[in-house]
């Protein structure tokens, strides 16, 4: 069978790549110590589990709604609000199985062929490849160093928009780099959202997995309620990964027409799955405190070691569950100019797995320093720890 033309355009998720790398490595007999991918190794809190037994039990496994239930719908409408702000009902939202299939609902939702669509590189590799694979012109932005975290590049983000950009992707709490926008970003990107009359995704993904602060979110600022659609999951929060829940919440003709693509792909979201979701948002939010507390151990571990490791820098973000180091003098030291050999032989000396820059789209003109991407969520702290300390250790020897 030949397969379609456009199959050409679509793109992966290399990290998988490095993920059956390591799993190849481990099954040969070594210790591996997983920091490649973004999954979560803590339990869904018991209530969450229990109110989807239950649900089970109770017949409810049939057909849902193809917007979701209106419960759920309900639920999450005002969750955003009280965090945001805004003023979405129900019919603002569309629930999905997972937070990823907004990205390309969104895009088929709003982009023609031909449109440029900004989105964030280094960034979460699905913007681009849902992009390009529908036709669009993915239009690169970057970030810069800043004095405590890494931040959106805006003046090249504003130079790059022409009369063919439509549509911005904005990940604040940033996968891989954890950057987040401070409120005269945001104000200055609702700025450049009005004047140049852009509908922009807000993949807020990791909005509450915060350890420090405040959240914020664009769509928070005048004008912006009707020019945004979120990206909301369950995903992270909960550590509901592979339960599959997540939603489109934005301008009522964009949900119905979100859910439209959804009754044409998958009809519906698990229908006990949703009802576990009421439960998420409505009971008791201990189980998620646990999580993020737990998360934050694992960020403060591996920040302190890193900090000790020569040729290594890293910030301490307040948000994600990712780290972003930059290894440029240890590459450098250690005679390597390409990733993929660094990579890989810190991979066989010291079984400490992750992606590295290219991981999360194309470099950039200009791009010299070199990034590594440890995601610490599934992984415990002393493990992370042992890791670590013999990634410090392959440093320290010449
Ligand atoms: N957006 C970003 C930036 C992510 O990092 C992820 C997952 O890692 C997602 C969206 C999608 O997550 P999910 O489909 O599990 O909700």
């Amino acid at each position: 069978m030949e397969l379609a033309a456009r199959i050409e355009k679509l793109g992966t998720e290399t990290a998988f790549a490095v993920s059956a790398e390591a799993n190849l490595f481990q099954r040969q007999g070594h210790r591996v110590y997983p920091f490649h991918l973004g999954d979560i190794n803590l339990r869904t809190p018991d209530n969450i589990i229990e109110a989807a037994y239950r649900a089970m039990r109770e017949g409810k496994t049939g057909y849902a709604p193809n917007a979701g239930l209106p419960e759920l719908r309900e639920a999450l409408a005002e969750d955003v609000n009280k965090s945001h702000g805004t003023h979405y009902t129900y019919k603002n939202v569309a629930i999905q199985p997972g937070g990823k299939p907004v990205i390309s609902k969104f895009i088929q939702a709003l982009m023609d062929p031909g449109t440029e669509v900004l989105y964030p590189n280094p960034g979460y590799p699905i913007y681009e490849s849902q992009i390009e694979f529908h036709g669009g012109v993915a239009v690169p932005y970057g970030f810069l160093r800043g004095e405590t975290n890494f931040r959106l590049d805006l003046d090249s983000l504003e130079k790059k928009i022409t009369r063919r950009t439509k549509l911005l992707i904005l990940n604040d709490l940033h996968n891989p780099t954890g950057a987040e926008a401070d409120p005269e970003e945001l104000e200055r990107i609702a700025e450049l959202v009005r004047t140049h009359d852009l509908s922009v995704l807000c993949d807020e993904a990791y909005f509450d997995i915060r350890y420090e602060g405040t959240s914020r979110s664009l769509a928070s600022l005048p004008e912006m309620e009707e020019r945004c659609v979120l990206l909301y999951t369950f995903s992270k929060k909960y550590a509901m990964t592979g339960w599959r829940l997540g939603a489109a919440i934005g301008p009522e003709h964009v949900i119905d027409t979100i859910s439209k693509l959804s009754l044409n792909d998958e009809s519906c979201t698990n229908h006990f799955v949703q009802i576990a979701g009421v439960e998420a948002l409505r009971g008791d939010q201990s189980g998620s405190k646990r999580i993020l507390s737990t998360l934050k151990e694992r960020r403060d571990v591996a920040v302190s070691i890193l900090k000790q490791i020569p040729g290594v820098t890293c910030y301490t973000p307040h948000a994600t569950f990712y780290l972003y180091p930059d290894v440029t003098e240890l590459m450098q030291r250690k005679g390597f100019t390409e990733y993929e050999p660094f990579r890989r032989d810190v991979l066989h000396k010291t079984g400490v797995s992750f992606c590295t820059r290219l991981h999360f789209g194309r470099a950039l003109p200009g791009e010299e320093r070199k990034y590594i991407r440890l995601a610490y969520s599934g992984i415990d702290g002393e493990v992370i720890q042992e890791a670590l300390e013999r990634f410090k250790q392959y440093a320290v020897e010449y």
